[in-house]
């Protein structure tokens, strides 16, 4: 470890480590930071992600790779159930990872790309002169040191601190967080070909629960409830419901807890000198809890504009707008997007839910445009659709353009 840097990048997830292997190809020297003993460890993630934009960083491999799924079964209340092709079902269906080698691939990538990497390196607060971040104070093996660099980046997850302590307002209201739990059930006999998701009341209020296959019987069984809805029972509590409910000869390997930010876009990730990535920025889906492609995505942005800026000499708060330019344009309006459906989904009630589904069930999502897409849903609800006018823009249109192509 050197004292100086040209960039540090706080935590060692899939935003960090595509961040700091960005700028460190682009010639930067980067100093990585990771607070846990192991990379990837404890796995707090269903671990589903989208194969399109998962490639555009890396070529899958199965070292990492526990199985694919080719579409998203959503089940109401009452058991009626749609089907989803994979690449209209969200950013986390596609691939199913084993995330602790994942990360771990990718932060083996960083070394390669020339990045130093430190574990057991709990970052406690930045060093600003003026207005402007110029680095870490950091405790390791009971030491504390001052690593001095000419950008940081927040990629420090779910708890990030890194952009309070710049003076950005990362702040979750319980409306705005999803509080997660999870097992790792063996011995269930599941189509291993799709995801299913769980939606009603009942069953998790506010949120869903998930199925994500892992091959050979087992799968990954998870629940979201938002913080403002869970009331007295705690989300291991419905979980536990629900497995032993559905799935009683399934054995519960492993158990997780976990949080995902639901707020959409904040208003600023960016402060003099420093830039924030990832669940640090609150850049996953506030209606899926999907963030790793956001993430790996933010993640390269972040990189490519560390390396501009460091080039033109210039990292004030002015000069970093380009990398909020280049997110927001990328999946900024997505999430913005998102956020509407989460809060009208999960607003309504289980019969509201069941009468959409069932209004939609026979529907063939391959062979529906966006017409068709509007006038089912005219049909189950209108006070549905007015909820989500805003929705109805020609952003909308882009994003649903898959479906137009399919003609009847
Ligand atoms: C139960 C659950 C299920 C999920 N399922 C999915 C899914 O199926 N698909 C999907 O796309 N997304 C899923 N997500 C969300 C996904 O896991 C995150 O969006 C993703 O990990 C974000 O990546 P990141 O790099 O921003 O943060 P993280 O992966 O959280 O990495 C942040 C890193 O920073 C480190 N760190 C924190 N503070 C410090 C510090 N002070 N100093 C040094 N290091 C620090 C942490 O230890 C951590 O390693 C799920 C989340 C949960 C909780």
């Amino acid at each position: 470890m050197k004292d100086q840097y040209d960039l540090i990048v706080v935590g060692a997830g899939p935003a960090g480590s595509i961040a700091a292997t960005t700028a460190a190809k682009k010639g930067l020297s980067v100093l990585m930071l990771e607070k846990r003993q192991e990379i990837g460890e404890p796995v707090r993630c269903a671990e589903g992600v989208g194969k399109k934009r998962l490639r555009q960083h890396i070529e899958p491999d199965e070292k990492w790779l526990c199985g694919e799924v080719s579409s998203a079964k959503i089940i109401s209340p009452n058991g009626t159930t749609l089907t989803m092709a994979e690449e209209d079902a969200g950013s986390e269906v596609g691939y199913v990872l084993d995330r602790k080698i994942f990360d771990r691939t990718l932060v083996e990538l960083s070394g390669e790309a020339g990045v130093d990497i430190m574990v057991k390196a709990r970052v406690t607060g930045l060093i600003i002169e003026g207005e402007t971040v110029c680095g870490v104070e950091m405790m390791h093996l009971g030491k504390t040191y001052s690593i001095r660099s000419k950008l940081v980046i927040g990629a420090d997850g779910v708890e990030s601190k890194v952009g309070r302590w710049a003076g950005i307002d990362t702040s979750l209201k319980p409306s705005h967080i999803e509080t997660c739990a999870q097992f790792l059930v063996s011995g269930i006999d599941i189509d291993q070909s799709s995801c299913h998701f769980y939606m009603g009341n009942k069953v998790a209020p506010g949120g869903y629960v998930w199925l994500f296959p892992k091959g050979n019987n087992m799968a990954n069984v998870g629940i979201g409830i938002l913080g403002s809805r869970a009331g007295k029972k705690k989300p291991i509590e419905y979980l536990t419901e629900f497995v032993e409910t559905n799935y009683p000869n399934g054995a519960i390997l492993e158990q997780v807890a976990g949080a995902v930010p639901a707020s959409g876009p904040i208003e600023k990730t960016i402060a003099s000198g420093l830039m924030l990535v990832g669940d640090a920025a609150r850049q996953s889906d506030p209606f899926t809890g999907g963030g790793i492609s956001n993430a790996m995505d933010a993640g390269m942005y972040a990189g490519e504009v560390a390396a501009e800026a460091i080039a033109q000499n210039d990292v004030s708060e002015k000069m970093l707008q380009e990398y909020e330019r280049r997110w927001r344009g990328s999946f900024g309006n997505e999430i913005a997007n998102n956020l509407i459906v989460k809060e009208t989904f999960f607003s309504l009630s289980d019969e509201d839910l069941d009468s959409l589904a069932g209004s939609i069930k026979d529907v063939d999502f391959k062979e529906m445009d966006l017409i068709d897409f509007i006038s089912a849903l005219f049909k189950a609800n209108k006070k549905l659709l007015w909820n989500l006018r805003p929705l109805f823009t020609q952003k909308l249109k882009q994003k649903f353009s898959g479906l137009t192509k399919f003609k009847r």
